[in-house]
């Protein structure tokens, strides 16, 4: 069961407990300039990110970022470092949230001046505390920047927004190191009632990243813990979107889109399978509607499977069966296949539609 959290808009975008768990992402084009940003943000809203955080590293990215969220399809998020007089410029400006560290922008009264702007503008906070930002005194009680130290780091900034009468806070306890990072999860979802932002920092490339993402944040959502959460790849962030969004459809937290169940292939295997596989696969990611589509290699799984599913495939010698809510619809030769499974494709798109 999902935990109960505080819930509250970012822009139109629900967040916490009372909304589904949405997908963010962070632009890596020069902040400064307003197309380059704003186009890869609408290319990561169309990928599937609810919410695009982008750097304002400086005072004079600031009205860039803002235009950018005066443009964009969806909420922005400004991340800001070290100076609090960014974060304050950028929510004067109109950015929807902003992201900051507060255990690098110089103290309390700072924070109290940015959850001030805040408070004028109906945006909200991110508060973000990692291993790497856990303070001094912390650091000497706990002898190492562990989970309990991130923790009671954090602990001191909620209670301080608290004390000013700010709630729409977003929270993130970030590692590298997996199992770091679901115990500290854990615990901040035990003491705290704010979202919680979940990631694996520096998590890799594509393969490792994906790997450790899909292991870190997959643990908590199953539990339960988590209202949005981001992978997080080296490169292109457009990579980000599909494993994020994988992530959500495999514990069955978002149902828009095609579910692609197929097998591993094995010596019964006497059809192309992998090429068929990918092929579906592309025929199917810009559709929206829940669907269940599966390639199966062989008669000994292959029906059963492919008849649970919306429509299917069952492979044999160099032929094959295609599946449509149970009944078999065709029977053809292997290079056939595809043809016919776009032909069954489309037709029940369009009668689902005139429904
Ligand atoms: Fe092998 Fe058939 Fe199972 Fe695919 S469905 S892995 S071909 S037994």
């Amino acid at each position: 069961m999902r935990r109960k959290t505080v819930s509250f808009l970012i822009r139109d975008v629900g967040m916490g407990s009372d909304y589904p768990v949405t997908v963010q992402s962070m632009t890596n084009t020069d902040s400064h300039d307003v197309v380059a940003t704003l186009a890869q943000v609408e290319q990561l809203a169309a990928l599937g990110a609810a919410i695009v955080r982008v750097a304002a590293p400086d005072m004079a990215a600031v009205p860039a970022v803002a235009e950018v969220a005066r443009q964009s399809s969806v909420p922005i998020v400004a991340d800001v470092h070290f100076d609090y007089r960014i974060a304050i410029a950028a929510l004067e400006q109109g950015v929807d949230a902003v992201r900051i560290n507060p255990g690098n922008i110089g103290g309390l009264e700072k924070l109290a001046a940015v959850v001030e702007a805040a408070k004028k503008a109906d945006a909200a906070i991110r508060i973000g505390v990692n291993s790497g930002s856990v303070e001094k005194e912390l650091l000497e009680k706990y002898g190492h920047p562990c989970p309990e130290a991130m923790v009671e780091s954090l602990e001191k900034y909620v209670h301080f927004c608290e004390s000013l009468g700010f709630e729409k806070l977003v929270l993130s306890v970030k590692s590298s190191d997996v199992p770091t990072m679901i115990r500290v999860n854990e615990m901040a979802a035990e003491r705290f009632k704010y979202p919680l932002h979940l990631g694996v920092t520096e998590a890799g490339t594509v393969r490792s990243g994906t790997i450790k993402s899909s292991v870190g944040i997959g643990s908590l959502l199953a539990h339960g813990i988590g209202d949005t959460i981001r992978v997080s790849l080296t490169g292109d962030p457009a990579n980000e979107i599909p494993v994020a969004v994988g992530i959500l459809k495999s514990l069955g937290l978002m149902k828009a889109g095609v579910d692609i169940v197929s097998c591993p292939t094995c010596g019964r295997t006497q059809i192309d399978l992998a090429r068929l596989a990918e092929e579906v696969e592309t025929l199917c990611q810009t559709i929206e509607r829940p669907l269940k589509i599966a390639v199966m290699g062989c008669v000994v799984n292959g029906p059963g499977e492919a008849k649970e599913a919306d429509l299917g495939i069952a492979g044999g010698k160099g032929a094959g069966i295609i599946f449509r809510k149970g009944e078999i619809v065709h029977k053809c030769h292997e290079e056939e296949l595809l043809d016919a499974f776009k032909s069954e494709l489309e037709n029940l798109l369009t009668e689902e539609t005139n429904k």
